[in-house]
C-alpha cells in the first residue's frame, strides 16, 4: 500500500472543518478537490490519488490500491464475522444438545437469576456470557421422592424464589440455548437422571 504523507493548503474560512474532519475518515476521490465548498490546492500530482482525511494530516493513496485495500477489509470483517456466528451457532447447538441430555420431569428453561429482576439477558448483545450463570427454571410443579418444587423456581433454590411470578425473560428457542452450569442444579438434576434409571 502506496502511502505518501501531503501537503494541502487548507485556506478554510470555514471553522468547522477540523471538527468535522478529524477522527472522522473522509475520502477526496481524484477528481474531486472541494471540501465544504472550498477549492483544496495540493502540492504533489495526486491525478490518480485520492486524498484520505481522518487525522491531523491527510494522506494520498493510490486510488486502485485503496479500494483494494478497503476491497480486503471488507473481506476480512465479513469473514470474521462468518466465524463469529459459527461460534454461537456451535455453542447454541452445543447447549441444547447438553440441556436436552438432563432429565427434568416438567417444562423448563435455562435462565439467568438477574433476567427476573429486571435486567434484560439480551443486554449482552448476543445474550452470552462466560461469567454468566445459567440455572435450571421450572415453568411447572413437580415432585420426586423428597424433592418438591413449586413451578417459577429455580431447581437449585430450596426455599420458593423472591423472583417469582416477576419472570421478564423470553423463552427463545424452547429456552434451552443456554448451557446449564449451576453446579446444584446439575448435581440435583444428575440425581433425577440416577432415580429415573433405577
Ligand atoms: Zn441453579
Amino acid at each position: 500500500m502506496i502511502l505518501e504523507k501531503i501537503k494541502i493548503k487548507l485556506n478554510f474560512p470555514d471553522p468547522r472543518f477540523w471538527k468535522y474532519f478529524i477522527g472522522h475518515q473522509f475520502i477526496l476521490q481524484p477528481n474531486e478537490r472541494t471540501i465544504l465548498g472550498n477549492k483544496i490546492e495540493v502540492e504533489n500530482d495526486l491525478h490518480k490519488k485520492i486524498i484520505v482525511f481522518g487525522s491531523w494530516y491527510p494522506y494520498a493513496y493510490d486510488f486502485e490500491k485503496y479500494s483494494e485495500y478497503q476491497k480486503n477489509i471488507e473481506i476480512e470483517r465479513e469473514k470474521k464475522h462468518e466465524e463469529r456466528k459459527l461460534f454461537y451457532e456451535n455453542l447454541k447447538k452445543e447447549a441444547i444438545e447438553f440441556n436436552n441430555s438432563l432429565e427434568i420431569p416438567v417444562k423448563w428453561s435455562s435462565e439467568i437469576k438477574q433476567v427476573l429482576s429486571g435486567l434484560s439477558e439480551k443486554s449482552s448483545g448476543n445474550g452470552w456470557k462466560k461469567n454468566t450463570v445459567r440455572h435450571i427454571y421450572l415453568h411447572e410443579s413437580f415432585s420426586s421422592g423428597r424433592l418438591k418444587r413449586e413451578a417459577k423456581n429455580f431447581l437449585c433454590s430450596q426455599v420458593k424464589s423472591k423472583y417469582s411470578g416477576n419472570w421478564s425473560g423470553t423463552l427463545g428457542e424452547n429456552g434451552l440455548e443456554y448451557k446449564v452450569n449451576c453446579q446444584k442444579c446439575l448435581e440435583i438434576s444428575n440425581k433425577l437422571k440416577t432415580k429415573n434409571s433405577k
